[in-house]
């Protein structure tokens, strides 16, 4: 007990040297459109760790939000999100494409969150409507009126949001009409198994008819073989991401794979 409290709180004082010093960066796997179209990118946050190698955000970030260094590390995370978006604004060929930002509950509901985001919008320039804010359904679970309240204020800016692993967890469809949302994200485990589960194969229809009749738009992740790209692009679904398009890379490499004149599918200069 003692021993695995000292390591927990040895990992915790290192992921804070790592958000501080700029170790903690940030990986982006692209989005494509039925027409097989880059349109964005989802930014996730990467740990290296000079002992353990590369850390996974599933187990640092629930170690920042109970740490408090979600903060820090979301603030972070959005510096570097947005300074991309500045870049690929100022590119004819990238200046379409848009990113996607994870952000956990407990840093949204943070009483300096807008403030925030508004901020690190002006000082990077980049444009507000390029940039999507990705929240998960646990958000939902306290406080709605609040987190409403802070997204129509993001709204406003011209902000995007987009509800993470739906289907998942807690889905009224309440809240669903009330909260100003952009986009559903069909959670990546449905799409494992649309071809297997009659049942995941009728939620995915669903959540794709859900989307169109509230005027959402609709993304499917984790989308591994040519088979369920077929699927969910027969369902309707108008866009993907997952390893069988790329899994999410260094800037550097996504700038090779995707953004090089050779790609026939980008209107480069
Ligand atoms: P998420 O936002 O739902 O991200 C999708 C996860 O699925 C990512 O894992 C991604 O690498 C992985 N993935 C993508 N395509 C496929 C695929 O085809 N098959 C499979 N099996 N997996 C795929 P990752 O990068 O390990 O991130 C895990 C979770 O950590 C994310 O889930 C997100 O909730 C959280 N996270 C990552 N970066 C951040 C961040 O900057 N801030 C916050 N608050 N959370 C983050
Ligand atoms: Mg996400
Ligand atoms: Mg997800």
């Amino acid at each position: 007990m003692q021993a695995r409290l000292s390591e927990r709180a040895q990992l915790e004082d290192e992921l804070k040297t790592a958000i501080l010093s700029g170790v903690l960066t940030l990986h982006y796997q692209a989005q494509f459109d039925r027409q097989g179209r880059l349109v964005g990118a989802e930014a996730l946050a990467r740990w290296p760790h000079p002992q353990r190698g590369w850390v996974s955000p599933i187990d640092f970030i629930p170690l920042a939000e109970e740490s408090g260094l979600i903060i820090a590390l979301g603030h972070s995370v959005l510096i570097q999100a947005c300074t991309l978006l500045a870049i690929w604004q100022s590119n004819p060929a990238t200046a379409e494409l848009t990113l996607a930002v994870n952000v956990s509950a407990r840093q949204f509901q943070h009483a300096d969150f807008v403030d925030d985001v508004l901020a690190i919008l002006r000082n990077t320039g980049a444009r507000p409507h390029r940039l999507k804010l990705e929240l998960t359904e646990s958000l939902l679970l306290e406080n709605v009126e609040a987190t409403i309240d802070k997204m129509t204020i993001l709204r406003g800016h011209g902000v995007d949001f987009a509800l993470d692993d739906f289907g998942t967890g807690f889905s009224s469809l309440t809240y669903l009409k009330r909260l100003p949302l952009n986009q559903l994200k069909i959670d990546q485990s449905f799409a494992r198994d649309v071809l297997t589960d009659p049942s995941d194969a009728t939620l995915v229809r669903t959540i794709i008819t859900l989307g169109e009749t509230f005027g959402l738009g609709v993304i499917a992740e984790g989308v591994e073989t040519r088979a369920q790209s077929d699927f969910l692009t027969e369902a309707g679904c108008p866009i993907l991401q997952g390893y069988l398009y790329g899994k999410p890379m260094a800037i550097e490499q996504f700038k090779a794979t995707y953004l090089t004149p050779q790609q026939p599918d980008l209107d480069t200069p």
